[in-house]
């Protein structure tokens, strides 16, 4: 198979063109406009392998797009090229309406056009994945607000709505993708995944901000009481999850992807400083945390994010039961490979 994997650059994409190359014969074509997330860093293992190949290319920009398709002619997208960044679409939305929405538009168009053309056999073949999140879905009760009360999960049939302009913008592409399916018969599969964390995410994101700030001794700023909840996903499991939704998912579904980790945003910092004090002694904040008070002592409460959700939390029972698809690592085991690498990386 050939795989067009848009965004391949950045955390997720490089992760999936990882594990494409090492563990499966497929080619793969990175298109990627290498914005400030996008890292050729992250594909160095397998930028000279020739079942890769690299196009920095603006998935807006049609006519480029129509020659990859051309040239290429792939046997299925994963579709991951986005604007990612829920702080940075709250003080600048544009680029997020642009790449999420226009370019997921542009691309269903292309891939359109060139499905159509295909031989009846090869468009029952092609798969469109488009690679979403569980931020669509809005937010969730939180255990403190209804103390008593059976907690919900976010399940494929949940509502949307988005809180932030980059869920909204993820929303947005996701309904334009099945009315893709619904009016014009591409076969397009969704995935809604929970956060992700793992090595080469960028640095502006919770968790590897939590790590460097630590590291170089710098404050950790928690939002509002640091008591949001999100589910955690090793990126590892995720790439799993989306090559088994890709090669064995129905055309036309949904799949929700998750970690069943929920954790307070405090104790997921509250778990990062006690790995550092064990992983990295030498650091004057492990060896000093009598004088210095330790990791934790870096932390600062600042302003809640506007609109800041309070819970996400995923029903993945349907992966797991249709797919046999399950995380591997736990919460606490892929917290000390990031660890771990974020230490060998900052070496
Ligand atoms: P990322 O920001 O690390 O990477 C995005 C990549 O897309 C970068 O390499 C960037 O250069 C590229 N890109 C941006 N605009 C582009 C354009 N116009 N044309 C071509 N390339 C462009 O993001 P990520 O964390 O790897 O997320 C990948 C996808 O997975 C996104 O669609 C995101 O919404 C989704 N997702 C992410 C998470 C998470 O926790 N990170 C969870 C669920 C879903």
């Amino acid at each position: 198979m050939k795989i067009l994997v848009t965004g391949g650059a950045g955390f997720i994409g490089s992760a999936a063109i990882r594990y494409l190359m090492q563990h499966t014969a497929h080619s793969v074509v990175n298109v990627d406009k290498l914005t400030y997330a996008g890292n050729l860093t992250s594909l160095v293992s397998v930028s000279h392998h020739p079942r890769y190949h690299f196009e920095h290319i603006d998935i807006c920009n049609r006519a480029e797009m129509a020659r990859i398709f051309t040239q290429y002619q792939p046997d299925a997208v994963m579709h991951l090229a986005a604007e990612s960044h829920v702080d940075r679409s709250i003080t600048g939305s544009g680029d997020f309406i642009q790449t999420n929405i226009v370019g997921t538009f542009l691309l269903l168009e292309t891939a359109r056009e060139y499905w159509q053309a295909l031989s009846p056999v090869k468009q029952k073949q092609f798969r469109f994945q488009h690679i979403s999140t569980d931020e669509v879905f809005g937010d969730l009760l939180h255990p403190d607000d209804a103390p008593n009360q059976v907690l919900p999960f976010f399940t494929e049939q949940s509502p949307y709505a988005p809180s932030s302009p980059y869920s909204a913008s993820k929303a947005s592409s996701d309904h334009l993708v099945r009315a893709w399916h619904r009016t014009y018969g591409l076969p397009v599969i969704v995935t809604n995944c929970s956060n992700n964390y793992g090595p080469y995410q960028h640095v502006e994101k919770f968790i590897p901000l939590m790590i460097a700030n630590a590291l170089a001794g710098k404050a950790l700023p928690i939002y509002g009481k640091g008591d949001q909840i999100r589910d955690w996903l090793y990126v590892e499991d995720h790439v799993k999850a989306l090559y088994k939704v890709l090669t064995e998912g129905e055309v036309g579904e949904t799949y929700n992807i998750g970690g069943n980790n929920e954790k307070r945003n405090i104790d997921v910092v509250f778990t990062i400083c006690a790995m550092l004090e064990e992983l990295a002694p030498s650091n004057p904040y492990s060896l000093a945390s009598g004088h210095l008070g330790g990791f934790r002592s870096l932390i600062r409460y600042v302003e809640d994010r506007p609109g800041h959700d309070r819970r996400y939390a995923i029903d993945a029972s349907k992966i797991q039961q249709k797919l046999n698809w399950q995380p591997e690592e736990t919460f606490e085991s892929g917290m000390r490979k990031t660890v771990q690498w974020f230490l060998k990386s900052s070496s």
